[in-house]
């Protein structure tokens, strides 16, 4: 029995037809954890949709009408990029509360995945890139609403940019000095520098959200709105270097910024073998990564919930390896024994 819950329904499959999205990885990747052994059934939860409520926390009641009543424009459609229907909003809805509830669970237990999930493109007024509703926007905002928390960060590290988080949750003010931009193209750790910790407690309960992105640069989406932390990386970016970056820009966020719970988008695309990534990843790199992530949070006593965001490896498998590797890497990390 894992020492976290895994939240799932097979109703996450998107109805999108033939797409490059692999729209059958989160099944793919369910039966995966149980047939390797690495989760059982009793490890599962299963979600209920986000309420209308719940999603217009993040999203206009004009968007959520559209979406509801099928009424959106051709262009709207088009922007999405998953073809429009009410049972893909059925989806989006059970998404939302897939990450709803694992952020729930994160809080109780420390850690939480939503084995799905992740969609960082979608804006409060319309979808974008695959992502119709910002699930993770709308977990956090839900436990704000209920009181559990005013201080969330969320670390992006999809191989596309996440705009709509940073539009939703713009950054507040700017801090410090950049650092110095070793390697990468551009490179914004706008907040970091000699500042300090900066106390956020003043905010009287208001919900503050620190972001991290580490993305291609050179890839979709053309404009990328700021994050708190943004890390724009060059094309082929190896192992090494990417796992650098990582940890100087959690360090950095860590430095300016105590949150009560920890977003981490998992997503597979920096994989050398993505058909959307130009990244050069392998497979134990990325599990590297996903275990860097969750220690730094487990350090900090920091709980975690996990969503999957993008993955479109040539092959479909090594999608749901690295998405299963990132359980493993939690097993692994909340199962060991308290050390220090
Ligand atoms: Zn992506």
């Amino acid at each position: 029995m894992l020492p976290f819950k895994l939240v799932y329904s097979d109703d996450y499959y998107l109805p999108i037809g033939a797409h490059v999205f692999p729209a059958e990885k989160y099944r793919l990747v369910h039966r995966r954890l149980l047939e390797s052994g690495m989760a059982e059934p009793a490890d599962f939860v299963e979600p209920k949709p986000a309420s209308d409520e719940d999603v217009l926390l993040v999203h206009t009641r004009e968007y959520v009408q559209k979406l509801k009543t099928g009424t959106l424009s051709h262009m709207e459609e088009l922007q999405m990029e998953v073809p429009y229907s009410p049972e893909l909003v059925k989806a989006f809805w059970l998404a939302a509360g897939g990450s709803i509830l694992a952020a729930e669970l994160a809080l109780r237990d420390g850690a939480a995945f939503n084995i799905g999930g992740g969609f960082h493109h979608a804006f409060p007024d319309h979808g974008e890139g695959f992502c119709v509703v910002h699930d993770v926007a709308v977990a956090i905002k839900r436990m704000h609403k209920e009181g559990k928390i005013t201080r969330a960060m969320t670390v992006d590290l999809d191989v596309h940019d996440g705009n709509g988080t940073a539009a939703i949750f713009p950054p507040k003010k700017k801090t410090g000095s950049p650092l110095p931009s070793a390697g990468a193209v551009r490179h914004d750790l706008q907040r970091s520098g000699s500042a300090g910790l900066e106390t956020l407690d003043a905010s009287d309960g208001e919900l503050e959200v620190f972001t991290i992105s580490l993305h291609q640069a050179h890839n979709y989406p053309a404009v990328k709105p700021p994050s708190s932390i943004d890390v724009h990386l060059p094309d082929g970016t190896h192992d090494h270097e990417y796992l650098g970056w990582l940890d100087q820009a959690l360090s950095s966020a860590f430095r300016q910024f105590e949150p009560e719970l920890l977003c981490y988008i998992a997503g597979a695309d920096p994989y050398k073998e993505d058909q959307l990534g130009g990244l050069a990843l392998t497979i134990e790199g990325l599990k590297k990564r996903d275990e860097l992530v969750l220690r730094v949070a487990k350090e900090r006593n920091v709980p975690v919930m996990v969503t999957y965001a993008g993955g479109y490896a040539h092959k479909v498998t090594d999608t749901v390896i690295i998405h299963c590797n990132t359980v493993q890497a939690a097993k692994e990390l909340y199962s060991a024994p308290e050390s220090k």
